[in-house]
């Protein structure tokens, strides 16, 4: 496996991001998904962190799974609400048992189904990413958001808080959005604040406009009103991943030519339209 910070420095990366499921016939999705989309030989996986729960475990499962599975580096994430040092000592170690070079150090939001969590240890992602460069020799990624996060008192400190943030770390990888504008003059932003770090668009081949929808409520940002149109106006599924794939396209092409240092998918869990998007992009299965 290679550390991600150096696939960055040789090649433009691409990626997906999973997650863990819900049900068991969640499960069978992703298996399914996985023996679709790993023999495209992803320069890295993203495996999301639950908040609280059962998905916690999952995604230490889900990233043995992997490491079985893939030559792909491993990317956990790590969310820091509710957790005690001690806590992200533990399973920091336990990644580590398993080969694991990379963390994608975020802080996490509350959920919304299930008891709050407490406090924790950590107010913020940098106070993760200060834990762990201290006690850990690991390639640290961050989330950025383009548009904003949502919580932030003013733009100015966002930008301010996600540049110190993006500064301390090897990479970042965005929140989706679906304008190249959004990512470029946060580019800019970052680059007048003397951030040097890859920042990596997340890119999301859309089909299901409503699920996309419920996950701009939770974490800002926009949905271009002319893709919502002519997604909704589409007569069957096989319609609305033409146009959502369309779109993606058009997108990474745009971000490529731009200079973005790398992809990142977010397939959902599901094959078909990412492996439409693959096969656009020139990529083939091996
Ligand atoms: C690529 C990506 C992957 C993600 N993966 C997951 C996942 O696996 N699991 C999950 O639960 N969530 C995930 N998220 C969602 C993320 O956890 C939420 O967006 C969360 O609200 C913010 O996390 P952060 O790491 O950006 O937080 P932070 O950078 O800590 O920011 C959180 C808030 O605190 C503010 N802030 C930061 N520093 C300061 C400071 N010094 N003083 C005052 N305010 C400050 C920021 O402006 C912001 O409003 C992901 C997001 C992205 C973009």
């Amino acid at each position: 496996m290679t550390l991600i910070a150096d696939l960055l420095s040789q090649d433009t990366t691409f990626s997906f991001e999973f997650y863990p499921p819900r049900s068991e016939k969640g499960t069978k999705q992703l298996m399914t998904t996985m023996e679709h989309l790993l023999p495209y030989n992803p320069s890295f996986i993203s495996v999301t962190y639950g908040a609280g729960g059962s998905s916690r475990q999952q995604t230490l499962d889900i990233v043995k799974e992997l490491k079985h599975n893939t030559r792909s580096t491993i990317l956990p994430h790590l969310t820091c609400i509710g957790h005690t040092r001690n806590e992200i000592k533990s399973l920091i170690n336990q990644y580590i048992d398993i080969g694991i070079t990379d963390i994608l150090a975020l802080h996490g939001d509350q959920p919304k189904d299930s008891v709050a969590l407490p406090e924790g240890d950590f107010r913020f992602a940098t106070e993760l990413i200060d834990f762990l460069r201290t006690n850990y020799d690991l390639t640290l990624g961050v989330a950025a958001h383009t548009e904003g996060h949502p919580a932030a008192s003013t733009r100015l400190n966002d930008l301010d808080h996600q540049s110190s943030k993006i500064r301390a770390a090897d990479f970042a990888i965005t929140q989706f959005f679906f304008d190249i504008d959004h990512y470029i003059s946060f580019c800019n932003e970052m680059e007048k604040r003397n951030v040097g770090t890859p920042i990596i668009p997340g890119i999301i081949p859309v089909t299901n406009p409503a699920e996309v929808n419920r996950m701009i409520e939770l974490a800002g940002g926009t949905f271009p009103k002319k893709l919502w149109e002519e997604i909704n106006s589409a007569r069957n599924q096989e319609e609305r991943q033409f146009v959502g794939v369309n779109y993606a396209v058009q997108l990474i092409k745009q971000l490529l030519s731009a200079g973005a240092p790398g992809i990142h998918i977010y397939p959902m869990n599901r094959w078909q339209a990412t492996e439409e998007l693959l096969e656009h992009l020139g990529f083939s299965p091996h």
